[in-house]
């Protein structure tokens, strides 16, 4: 088991990031290929269990390490964000499940992170509550000791080739759409099935395909929060943790895409204009390039915000976790969107990787919590109307 501080963390991560995974990035996309070197070389490096506690066999470390982190994997590739970034949502679920119930099970899944062998994943949209992941349809049926599992998955980052899914499902006894449980079912269970391949417009090496689960059995000891108790873990424990996540990979995407459109404007030139570079011959250009980097720093500075809400929790710790995720989905599409006129018909043809940054920025609006349903969250909390 490696044990890494902070430092060291972002360290081993800059060295994979450079070594295996922003060299593969490109293929990967083409093919919708999953990127499972990378994932192999993060746990090797004991980064699968950045978040774990070290009573469990990880490194302990918090959201400001893993926003650091995931960053630094989007600017290498979006789709090997994506992938860790659910593992590590799903992981915090783990980790409360393993606190609260001392269930061996997930004793042994945590342990496996720290070896670098477990990779999880989130499997809450249904395909008919669809981005409102907090109401799903399915409903647990209970058997002698546990639960049957039947759910149509609308999407699930990592399908096959994640060892274990963290599902959602109604309760049993479900009085409302919001009785939810929590189960970790692991990846050997009968009756779990990817439904059909993935390929997206983007992050199309995450593997992000629907699921179907068909009467598959898993016992009391794969049960994660309390009957009932998945909606508050989806809002207290998932929330915060995704949120943050999915910002720093919009916040990644914009760091890559204007070191694309800087390294554009250097060295494109106009031959017939004495050679000058375009960034020399266009201020026009000059002016898109500086409203990215204003944008992407202006994105940086609110995820630092929001780290700090999270580490001192507040009164408006939940508003900065909205906040968060809503303003990074839509300023990775404009900043995505800058460098799309900014590199003009190089961008179209995909080998500055533009294009590639473009298609992947568009996910987070619409991964759930949507951009939109953010929006309407934030609304109605500063009028005092209820969420729910
Ligand atoms: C690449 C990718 C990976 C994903 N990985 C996972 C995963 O690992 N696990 C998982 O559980 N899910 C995953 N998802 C699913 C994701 O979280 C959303 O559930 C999904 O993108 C929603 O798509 P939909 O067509 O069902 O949206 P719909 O719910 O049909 O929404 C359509 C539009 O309506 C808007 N809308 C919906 N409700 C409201 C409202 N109340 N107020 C205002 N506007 C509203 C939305 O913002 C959106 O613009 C993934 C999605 C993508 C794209």
């Amino acid at each position: 088991m490696t044990q890494l501080d902070h430092r060291s963390a972002v360290g081993r991560t800059r060295e994979i990031a450079q070594a295996t995974i922003a060299p593969a990035a490109h293929d990967l996309d083409r093919a919708g290929q999953f990127p499972a070197d990378a994932i192999a070389a993060l746990g090797e490096a004991g980064l699968l269990a950045l978040n774990v506690p070290s009573s469990f066999g990880g490194s302990g470390l918090g959201p400001r390490a893993f926003a650091e982190v995931n960053a630094v994997l989007a600017e290498a590739d979006p789709s090997v964000a994506m992938v860790y970034m659910m593992h590590v949502c799903a992981g915090e679920v783990i980790v409360a499940g393993a606190k609260t119930t001392r269930s061996p099970v997930f004793q042994t899944a945590l342990a496996e992170m720290g070896r670098g062998k477990h990779l999880t994943t989130l499997a809450f949209s249904e395909a008919g509550s669809r981005s409102h992941f907090w109401a799903p349809l399915s409903r647990a049926s209970r058997t002698a000791g546990g639960v049957l599992l039947n759910a149509r998955k609308s999407w699930v980052t990592s399908a096959g080739s994640a060892d274990s899914y963290v599902v959602t499902t109604l309760s049993s006894e479900a009085k409302s759409p919001t009785d939810s449980t929590l189960y970790l079912v692991p990846r050997s269970a009968t009756g779990m099935r990817v439904a059909a391949p993935w390929d997206g417009l983007g992050l199309r090496a995450t593997a992000s395909s629907p699921m179907t689960l068909e009467g598959v059995e898993v016992g009391d000891d794969h049960r994660l929060t309390e009957e009932g108790g998945g909606f508050a873990a989806k809002l207290n424990i998932v929330l915060p943790w995704f949120n943050l996540a999915s910002a720093t990979v919009s916040l990644g995407i914009c760091r890559a895409v204007v070191a694309a459109t800087v390294a554009h404007l250097k060295t494109s030139k106009f031959e017939h204009l004495g050679n000058t570079s375009l960034g020399e011959a266009l201020p026009t250009l000059r002016q898109t390039l500086a409203q990215m980097q204003i944008d992407t720093d202006g994105l940086a500075h609110r995820i630092d915000e929001c780290v700090g809400a999270l580490e001192s929790p507040g009164p408006h710790t939940m508003l900065r976790v909205l906040e968060v995720k809503a303003a990074a989905g839509e300023t990775a599409i404009r900043v995505t969107s800058d460098a799309m006129h900014a590199c003009g018909g190089a961008a179209f043809s995909k080998h500055t990787s533009v294009e590639r940054y473009f298609r992947d920025a568009h996910a987070g609006s619409v991964m759930a919590p949507t951009g939109d349903v953010l929006r309407e969250f934030i609304g109605k909390s500063l009028l005092g109307i209820p969420l729910f």
